[in-house]
């Protein structure tokens, strides 16, 4: 899973103030498709461990028939917006089809990528395949910090040169970087090289306890004064590039938990697909709801996708998690030894949630 999903977060918060707009949403504001778990990197901070064939099947991945159906199911159900992750993004051969028949339908269409397939070629092919912002990950402003985090050598050249050759494909692009022990002291040399490449857009998260990032979570994970030194270090870089329209976004990977459970169940938000089909709710939730293989996508957002945030097992799962450092304990509930797998429809719990919806 590549790091930071890309959500316009100023228009969360605008959703928030005008309910009237979000209930005049017929599908979800956004709908998050990881189109592979295949990676070429092996990131230590990396969520789902991607590319790990201990963990993912890649076998059972979305077909290049079935991802067409499910781009039409997409196009149908309308969300807001869509972004495609991952895994790597650009290692699905069928990208650029899917992209191009997503925006051309009118929903803006956003992707993440490492960035190390990418050259002028591709660029341009994205270009006119209609794609509306691509998110680099780059987490260093030395060769060897970025190389050491995402364990291939030569990444960080690869991530660099795709900033630049996206930008001169006139895409418009945002770097994404994850502080932590190896990269927290580079950000201001950091923030001049990904201005240099005529990126305006920097998105950061932490580093969270899941996946690989649990594995070295105590060995990566700053301290408080490094964090503290590191607000200084983006204040002075936001001042300093203030009239280069220089947007710095500091990502909380807890707002739309808190958003969908503590302050509104019932607003349409977000439907995540996976790589083989199956529909989770979060990306942190190592639940899913569904598969895109058993019944179409409208189907499951009208029998209950929509209202996903009241179902019990989501519910015991959100309220668990206060802080990044509870997503620790996700993994001892006693049933998340594994993914738990239900199915809305095929279980009935659609009627569940129809009975939690009336009383
Ligand atoms: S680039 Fe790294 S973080 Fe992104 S999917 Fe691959 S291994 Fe995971």
């Amino acid at each position: 899973m590549d790091d930071l999903k890309i959500f316009d977060k100023n228009f969360t918060r605008k959703m928030k103030n005008e309910n009237t707009f979000v209930k005049s949403l017929d599908g979800p504001l956004l709908i998050s498709w990881d189109v592979t778990n295949r990676c070429n990197l092996n990131c230590l901070h990396c969520l789902n461990q991607s590319g790990d064939q201990d963990i993912h099947s890649f076998n059972d991945e979305i077909s290049e028939k079935e991802a067409l159906d499910l781009v039409d199911q997409i196009i149908e159900i309308r969300p807001y917006s869509m972004c495609l992750c991952g895994g790597e993004t650009l290692l699905r051969k069928d990208l650029t089809t899917i992209i191009k028949k997503i925006s051309s339908s009118g929903i803006p269409v956003n992707m993440v990528s490492n960035g190390f397939l990418l050259n002028d070629k591709k660029a341009k092919e994205l270009k006119e395949s209609g794609i509306t912002l691509v998110q680099i990950s780059l987490d260093g402003a030395k060769a060897k910090t970025h190389d050491i985090f995402r364990q291939v050598s030569g990444s960080f050249e690869k991530a660099l040169n795709a900033l630049i050759v996206l930008e001169k494909a006139k895409v418009s692009t945002a770097a994404s970087f994850v502080p932590n022990k190896l990269n927290i002291d580079e950000f201001e040399d950091y923030v001049d090289l990904v201005v240099e490449t005529g990126c305006r857009s920097i998105r950061m998260m932490p580093l969270l306890p899941m996946g690989r990032g649990l594995k070295n979570f105590e060995e990566l994970e700053p301290n408080e004064q490094e964090y503290l030194d590191f607000c200084m270090s983006t204040q002075k870089k936001q001042k300093q590039y203030i009239n280069q329209k220089l947007d710095i976004m500091w990502g909380d990977p807890l707002e739309h938990i808190y958003t969908a459970f503590y302050f509104n169940r019932t607003t349409p938000l977000q439907i995540e697909i996976r790589a083989n089909g199956n529909l989770g709710v979060s990306t942190y939730f190592p639940i899913s709801v569904g598969n895109i293989r058993r019944h179409k996508l409208k189907e499951y957002w009208e029998c209950g996708y929509n209202k996903i945030w009241e179902l019990p097992e989501v519910m015991d799962l959100a309220s668990s998690i206060k802080t990044i450092y509870d997503f620790k304990e996700l993994l001892n509930k006693t049933w998340v030894d594994k993914h738990l797998e239900l199915d809305i429809i095929d279980d009935h719990r659609d009627e569940k949630l129809e009975v939690n919806r009336n009383g």
